[in-house]
């Protein structure tokens, strides 16, 4: 079977067909949603869309209440899954066409959604095609799972599975090639920081606020304090710009009727490195702890700094861990926030796919200080490479491509978390700008070409 050719015999209809998937505007809109269009009337319309025209192609399609649904091939007892959405995140500013005009130029289509997730399901949909008019016989069903609300909170896959059966295995078409095998457990925890109140005193420097950091899972690049009360303007002025240089950082002092207000700037990373990045808030948090604070804001930026401070990897908070196929555990703060009545600490960690997230929580209810007050955990996603579809899938990536397929371990988390034994598999080739999510989107068209052949060959040699 020579699936390319199979591919390019269809090349006119796929891209046409990609563009006018496109052009739907699959944003999450309240405004219009609605008991069967939980989501609203964009992704509504996206999801019949392909619902629709896999039944007028012979396929059996079915839809979940709005929430997801999914095209089906062949029989059996057992499923071989491909997860995908049609949901897409808003267009944001700076486009040279429209976002939803799907315009074709220099070999690539321009669109929200061209890469994440639309154009991979466009692809993924002309490989079932593909694989059902060879006529090829096989001996377990395939479906096409589609989710509605992947860029949001994936209600779309709980509701999915819910009610129907677990795919043997499968993949999902939302990531990078080759093959992304291992995915850290992702832990979100709130930690209230809960002073012991014997020691508590009202004397010294008052820290009327402090807050650095809007998300769990970026380092936060700014950060703001104000102090009053009993303060010496000029020696903290001076001690804080001895800080910044020190520490060859940016930031600014102000002070105005008895107020001091200090801002620092640190650097923006995504949580999965800390390392990358530069905590604001840590470092501020480092400064104000030598001041002479009063009792409960020297206890917060203390313990701040003695468990988070320069430590991405949970030692001080004895979590840290490590294994060969995922690395080390980290640990972000994210959200940190001091007021004289209350003061916590947002932290991200993403820890090894050995490593059991039971164990984390309870090192985190031991810190001293601190209160664990809400935790979420999302557990570390990972397919044995021995496994039959590790295996199958780098044979087929191999055969198409002429690359090897190395196995990828990765600190975030990918749609085929939501699959039993599934993996990412593609649709960005190695080497590709990664445009998901940015304006100009867009998807070269050879590279849709390329992925619905390997996305042809793996689904037939997976459920033959
Ligand atoms: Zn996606």
């Amino acid at each position: 079977m020579d699936w390319m050719k199979e591919v390019l015999a269809r090349k006119e209809d796929l891209i046409k067909d990609t563009q006018e998937f496109l052009r739907i505007r699959s944003i999450l809109d309240k405004e219009t949603a609605s008991k069967e269009a939980p989501f609203g009337k964009g992704i509504n319309e996206a999801l019949e869309f392909l619902l629709q025209k896999g039944s007028s192609e012979g396929f059996i399609s079915k839809n979940l209440d709005g929430y997801a649904g999914h095209i089906e091939l062949g029989t059996g007892q057992d499923i071989i899954g491909i997860l995908c959405h049609v949901d897409v995140v808003p267009e944001g500013d700076g486009w040279t066409s429209g976002p939803f005009d799907a315009d074709l130029r220099e070999g690539r289509i321009y669109a929200r959604g061209a890469m994440d997730d639309k154009g991979p399901t466009m692809a993924a949909y002309y490989a079932m095609k593909i694989v059902s008019e060879s006529g090829l016989p096989l001996q377990k069903k395939v479906r096409m799972i589609i989710g509605t609300d992947e860029e949001s909170d994936w209600q779309c896959v709980d509701h999915y599975f819910k009610h129907e059966q677990m795919p043997l295995m499968g993949f999902a078409p939302d990531a990078d090639f080759p093959i992304i095998y291992a995915e850290k457990g992702i832990i979100d925890a709130e930690l209230h920081y809960t002073p012991s109140e014997s020691t508590s005193t009202q004397e010294g420097i008052i820290v009327t606020e402090f807050h650095s950091g809007e998300r769990y899972n970026m380092v936060p690049d700014k950060a703001f304090a104000a102090l009053s009360g009993n303060l010496n303007s000029d020696e903290i002025q001076s001690s804080y710009s001895a800080f910044l240089k020190k520490h060859n950082l940016k930031g600014d002092y102000a002070e105005k009727e008895g107020t001091a207000k200090l801002m620092l700037t640190g650097k923006s990373a995504h949580a999965m490195e800390p390392n990358n990045g530069i905590n604001a808030g840590l470092y501020l948090a480092a400064f104000l702890k030598d001041l002479k604070l009063n009792s409960g804001a020297k206890g917060y930026f203390s313990s701040l700094t003695d468990f988070f401070f320069g430590d991405s990897r949970g030692k001080a908070v004895s979590i840290a861990s490590k294994d060969e196929v995922s690395g080390e555990l980290t640990l972000n703060a994210g959200i940190l926030r001091y007021t004289e009545k209350a003061a916590s600490a947002g932290i991200n960690i993403r820890y090894p796919v050995t490593a059991d997230g039971a164990d984390i929580k309870e090192g985190l209810q031991q810190i001293p200080g601190f209160l664990l007050h809400s935790l979420s955990d999302s557990k570390p996603h990972y397919v044995n490479q021995d496994h039959e579809l590790i295996s199958t899938l780098q044979r087929v990536y191999t055969e198409q491509t002429g690359e090897t397929a190395e196995l990828i371990s990765i600190g975030g988390g990918t749609y085929a978390r939501s699959l039993e034994a599934g993996v990412a598999f593609g649709p960005l080739f190695p080497g590709r700008e990664d445009v998901a999510h940015q304006k100009d989107e867009y998807i070269i068209v050879d590279d849709l070409l390329k992925a619905t052949a390997i996305y042809a060959q793996a689904i037939y040699e997976l459920a033959k």
